[in-house]
């Protein structure tokens, strides 16, 4: 493996975020709110939440499976405005990690519990 590939590949693994969490926005137009993590793009260092940051786009009819009309979609917003919510304690926290010789764990370093 070159060079190149593993500080990709660490950049990558760096993410803490993952699809699922329960995320609260800290910055932009969507501060204050929640939601949960629709999609995690690595390559952007963007993630889609549910219900925020929607745009409504028409689409044009494409024979009968796709009606068109005017569709709403989560666009996707840059990851450093979001901080997860742990499930646990149920605040928004920082994440750190936990490395034992079988895996890597988050764990929120508010109370300290497992983030899964
Ligand atoms: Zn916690």
């Amino acid at each position: 493996m070159n060079l190149m590939k593993l500080t990709k590949l660490m950049k990558l693994t760096k993410l803490k975020i993952k699809k699922g969490d329960k995320v609260k926005i800290i910055r932009g137009n969507y501060r204050g709110k929640d939601g949960v993590v629709e999609k995690v793009l690595p390559k952007d260092g963007k993630v889609v939440i549910a219900g925020v940051n929607i745009v409504k786009k028409h689409v044009k009819p494409r024979g009968q499976q796709n009606p068109g009309g005017i569709v709403e979609i989560a666009k996707p917003i840059n990851i450093s405005n979001v901080i997860v919510i742990c499930p646990k304690c149920q605040s928004s926290t920082r994440i750190g990690y936990q490395v034992n010789e079988k895996e890597k764990h988050r764990i929120c370093k508010k109370c300290g519990g497992i983030i899964k």
